[in-house]
C-alpha cells in the first residue's frame, strides 16, 4: 500500500520588512531591511510534510506528499513552484491561474518584534471544487491518504474537500487556522481537528488556559461530531481526545527548547501530524511525532526555513 498526504490550501509569498517603527496612516518609514519568504499555511504544510516524509526506520513506510492549490502565473507562482519541486511535492494539482496574481502577505516588523499584516490572497481565493475533485479522483488508495486542509483558502472548497473525502473514505485532518466559525454537518465528517487555543475557543465558547479547559473543549468537539481533538497549546504540548476509544485523553508535553521563533509551528505541527497518520502511526504517537517536529521548529527563524528534516526528529528519543 503507498500511504499519501494530500495538503489542500493556500500559498503566499511573504514581504516583511523590519523597520524602527511601523507606519500611520499616510507615514511613509525609511531606513527597513527586506526579506522575501515563501509561505501560506498550507504551502508551510506541504513542506513540513514533505520534509517528515522519509524512509523510517521503525515503519519503512515513505508516504508521497501532493499539494493542491493555485498560484498566479507570475514570477511569485513560478519561484513557489520551483520551490515545491525542490522539496519534492507531487505539484500536478497546483493550477496556474491566468486572472489572478499569486497570494502576497506584506508584513512590517517594528524594533520590539510588533507586526502588521495585509494579505491579498489572489489566486488562493480562486481555489475550486473542480481542482480539488480532480486530485481527490486521482487517489486510488483512499484508506492510506491522509487530506490536510486550512482555512486560507474559499471555505465552500474547504467544505467540499472534507464531505468528498469523507465519502471517499479517506481521513481528513483540518487545522482550522485562521479561526472560522465552521458547519457543523461538515465538523462531523473530520476525522481529526486541530485547532491551537484561540481557535478552539471560537469553535467552542471554551476559553482554553490549561488542560482541564481543553479537556472541555475537546468533549465540546466530540459532541459536535469531530471523533479526534487534538488542541495544541504552545510550550506545552497538544491535547489529543479520542471519542469513543481505549486510549484516554491525555496531555502530551513538547520537549523543552529554547524557542526563537514560533513562527509556523502549527504548519509544522499539522504537516508532521498527517505524514505520521498516513504511515499508520496510532494517533497519540503522531501527536508525539508532531510535537518533537515543531519543537525543532520553534528553535529557528523563518517560516519554511524552520522546517525540520526527518533524521533531526528521529533523533530525539520518545
Ligand atoms: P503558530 O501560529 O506560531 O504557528 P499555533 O498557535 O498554530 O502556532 P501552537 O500551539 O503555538 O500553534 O504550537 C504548535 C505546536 O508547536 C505545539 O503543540 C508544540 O508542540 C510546538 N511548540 C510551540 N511552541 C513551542 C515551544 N516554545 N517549545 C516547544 N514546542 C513548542
Amino acid at each position: 500500500m503507498s500511504a499519501t498526504v494530500f495538503v489542500i490550501g493556500s500559498s503566499n509569498t511573504d514581504m516583511v520588512i523590519k523597520a524602527s517603527k511601523l507606519p500611520a496612516p499616510g507615514e511613509t518609514v525609511i531606513g527597513g531591511t527586506f526579506l522575501m519568504n515563501p509561505g501560506g499555511k498550507g504551502a508551510n504544510q506541504a513542506v513540513a510534510a514533505a520534509r517528515l516524509a522519509l524512509i523510517s526506520s521503525d515503519t519503512g513506510a515513505s508516504p508521497t506528499v501532493t499539494f493542491v492549490a493555485n498560484v498566479g502565473n507570475d514570477v511569485f507562482g513560478r519561484q513557489a513552484l520551483q520551490q515545491f519541486e525542490r522539496e519534492g511535492i507531487r505539484s500536478e494539482f497546483i493550477s496556474t491561474d491566468a486572472d489572478e496574481p499569486s497570494g502576497v502577505a506584506l508584513i512590517g516588523v517594528d524594533s520590539r518584534g510588533e507586526n502588521s499584516i495585509m494579505v491579498a490572497s489572489g489566486a488562493n481565493a480562486r481555489l475550486d471544487q473542480h481542482q480539488v475533485a480532480n486530485a481527490l479522483a486521482s487517489i486510488s488508495e483512499p484508506a492510506s491518504t491522509v487530506i490536510l486542509l486550512q482555512l486560507e483558502t474559499p471555505l465552500p472548497t474547504v467544505e467540499y474537500a472534507i464531505r468528498q473525502g469523507y465519502e471517499r473514505g479517506m481521513r481528513v485532518v483540518l487545522n482550522p487556522a485562521p479561526a472560522q466559525v465552521l458547519d457543523p454537518a461538515v465538523l462531523a465528517c473530520l476525522y481529526a481537528i486541530t485547532p491551537n487555543e484561540t481557535e478552539a475557543e471560537l469553535l467552542t465558547s471554551i476559553r482554553v488556559t490549561d488542560e482541564t479547559t481543553a479537556r472541555q473543549a475537546a468533549q465540546h468537539l466530540h459532541t459536535m461530531g469531530v471523533p479526534n481533538v487534538v488542541i495544541t497549546l504552545g510550550a506545552r504540548g497538544a491535547y489529543v481526545s479520542s471519542a469513543g476509544s481505549d486510549t484516554p485523553p491525555a496531555l502530551l508535553p513538547a520537549p523543552p527548547v529554547t524557542a526563537v521563533d514560533t513562527t509556523a509551528a502549527g504548519d509544522c505541527f499539522n504537516g508532521a501530524l498527517a505524514v505520521a497518520l498516513a504511515e499508520g502511526k496510532a494517533l497519540a504517537d503522531a501527536v508525539a511525532f508532531a510535537c518533537k517536529a515543531a519543537s525543532i521548529s520553534v528553535t529557528r527563524l523563518g517560516a519554511q526555513a524552520s522546517l525540520p528534516h526527518r533524521p533531526e526528529v528521529d533523533a530525539i528519543p520518545l
